[in-house]
């Protein structure tokens, strides 16, 4: 097959590694250049935590995301690229006046996890605590540890993918805006360039044709901590925000995100900025001293119930709504994209596919 993308976000290019690597030929249009632009995929800060996501999101998403974590790993040694990749785990903890919310969340994680599961729930206290993160020991008596979780940095494997895609064949017409989409069909300016399917990987570029769509702004700083030594992603319960720090390499760390019913993807606003860094500054004290080295906001492509969905038609389909699980969920849904792309069910055109997922345990 060769498969026209249209998008070249973080859904996009991991389609991409998928369709090649069963052999097929890719094209990729994106309006930005390769390697930068406005994707919400720049904007991410990288957690693959489909743990901490049960707590709120369906559990569709915990099992592709279970799904996604064990070809992560493939897919990195593939790039042969440090994408500063990490299974450790991350944290959940409290503030003394948080603690009924860490408890309810503690609670409601254990309710959905399948009873085989809960052993990745693992409180730590005290010494337990202290020798898995030292520097938070002082401050917070338990945490909660949601083991295998991982996370990465989203730019350097949005670059690396930038790397590999085009040394293995893709085509990547950067700089090009597509106008519209048709059976076998990407339009950009005045040509049509056809293709035995298209796919349309836009993210919020596709709003002309899903009804529905909407952006959710999230805004994120990145800090320099030399004073700071966390090892894994770290969640603080608050009764108003849902706050993490993800560890990078270099003394830096990503703090995010706020997550704000808008569609406006302008600057960092000195309220979210004050909230963010008061968080932050509660977990370690080293965050005092630390360096705001760069501010970034964006909005999150999402549907009415902030689920993903593969909505098929005639040699095209269309990949969207991946909210705030875009990394979490790319591989595995680029894996039943491809999947349905070699064997097209003509039942499921102009209907949302895939959800059952009922070929984990195959793939497991
Ligand atoms: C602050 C923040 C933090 C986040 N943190 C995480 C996280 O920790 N973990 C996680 O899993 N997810 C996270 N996300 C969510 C994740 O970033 C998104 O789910 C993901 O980027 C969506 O992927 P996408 O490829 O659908 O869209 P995008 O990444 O936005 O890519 C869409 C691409 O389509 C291109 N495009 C659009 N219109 C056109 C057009 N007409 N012609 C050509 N090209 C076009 C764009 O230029 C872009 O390159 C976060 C998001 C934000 C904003």
């Amino acid at each position: 097959m060769h498969v026209g993308i249209a998008g070249a976000g973080i859904m996009g290019r991991t389609l991409a590694f998928s369709l090649l690597e069963r052999g097929h030929q890719v094209t990729l249009f994106d309006r930005d250049p390769v390697q930068e632009g406005g994707a919400a995929a720049y904007a991410a800060a990288g957690m693959l935590a489909p743990l901490a996501e049960l707590e709120s999101a369906e559990h569709d998403i915990y099992r592709l995301g279970r799904r996604s974590l064990r070809l992560w790993p493939g897919l990195i040694d593939r790039l042969a690229a440090d994408v500063d990749y990490h299974r450790l785990g991350s944290l959940v903890v409290a503030h003394g006046a948080d603690g009924a919310g860490f408890r309810e969340f503690h609670r409601r994680l254990s309710n959905q996890l399948p009873q085989q599961e809960r052993e990745n729930l693992c409180l730590l206290q005290g010494e337990a605590l202290a020798l898995e993160e030292p520097d938070l020991a002082d401050r917070f008596g338990e945490a909660l540890w949601l083991k295998g979780e991982a996370w990465l940095d989203t730019r350097k494997l949005m670059t690396a993918l930038a790397d590999y895609l085009p040394g293995s064949g893709a085509r990547w017409h950067a700089t090009t805006p597509v106008e519209s989409l048709a059976p076998g069909v990407i339009r950009t300016g005045h040509e049509d360039h056809c293709f035995d399917v298209v796919v349309d990987c836009r993210g919020l570029g596709a709003r002309d044709a899903i009804p529905g769509l909407r952006g959710v702004r999230g805004e994120i700083l990145w800090l320099d901590a030399p004073q700071v030594r966390v090892n894994r992603p770290v969640r603080l319960i608050h009764p108003r925000y849902r706050l993490y720090l993800v560890p990078r390499q270099g003394n830096r760390y990503v703090l995010g995100a706020t997550q704000i019913e808008s569609d406006d993807s302008g600057p960092v606003t000195v309220r979210s900025s004050l909230e963010l860094l008061s968080a932050a500054y509660s977990l370690h004290d080293g965050f005092s001293e630390a360096r705001v080295v760069h501010m970034e906001a964006n909005c999150r492509p999402a549907l009415d119930d902030n689920r993903p969905r593969l909505i098929a038609g005639d040699r095209l389909l269309r990949i969207n709504g991946l909210f705030r699980h875009g990394y979490l969920l790319a591989p595995a849904l680029a894996e039943l994209a491809t999947d349905w792309l070699e064997n097209p069910n003509p039942v499921d055109s102009g209907h949302d596919v895939l959800f059952s997922f009922d070929n984990e345990e195959a793939h497991d």
